[in-house]
């Protein structure tokens, strides 16, 4: 999965333009489980790129669009969001930014990504940008109502018989403190 720079401008333009679907097992993590990375894909993943060159820099303005399988963060089921999002890069080289601690802020704003070996990682890209899709805590539903705290059933599913007993743990601290002043 890596798109290859020295192909562009052969004849004699700067540009290149990329449209491709990716199965998820082109991917090197992939699997059916929602992975360390927190999903998993489940369907194929389809780009499309514009691919400008600037010198040693390569502009690249696209978008990628999947399906991702993520953990519900209230009832831990696995489920399914769809993904479509945009992108704007600029790719520089990776050998003159190693060692230097920051990136350059540069006055477009553009993000700066680097490619190696006169090469852009594809993977990278798309995995980067399903990571800043991905919402911060995921949800089922918004009306998900979790697990039960005693024991443990998804509520969603199978609702059970237990009473909530949930008590403010600030409370419990306040008890311990009466506690222990009596004693002493
Ligand atoms: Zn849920
Ligand atoms: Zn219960």
């Amino acid at each position: 999965m890596r798109f290859d720079l020295t192909q562009l401008g052969r004849h004699g333009r700067g540009d290149d333009q990329l449209d491709r679907t990716y199965e998820p097992s082109a991917f090197r993590y992939a699997g059916q489980n929602v992975d360390d990375e927190g999903y998993a894909i489940v369907a194929p993943v389809h780009l499309v790129m514009d691919v400008h060159k600037q010198a040693e820099v390569y502009r690249v303005t696209g978008r990628v669009d999947g399906t991702l399988r993520l953990d519900c963060g209230r009832c831990l089921e696995p489920f399914d969001v769809p993904v479509d999002t945009t992108f704007e890069l600029r790719y520089v080289p990776a050998s003159e930014n190693e060692g230097e601690g920051e990136r350059e802020v540069a006055d477009d704003d553009l993000t700066t990504a680097f490619y190696r070996e006169n090469a852009i990682d594809l993977e990278e890209l798309i995995r980067e940008q399903f990571q800043l899709a991905l919402p911060m805590k995921p949800l089922c539903s918004e009306a998900c109502k979790g697990l039960c705290p005693e024991c443990g059933a998804n509520l969603n599913t199978n609702p059970c018989e237990c009473k909530p007993t949930w008590a403010d743990p600030r409370l419990g601290e306040l008890s311990e403190l009466l506690k222990n002043a009596k004693h002493s």
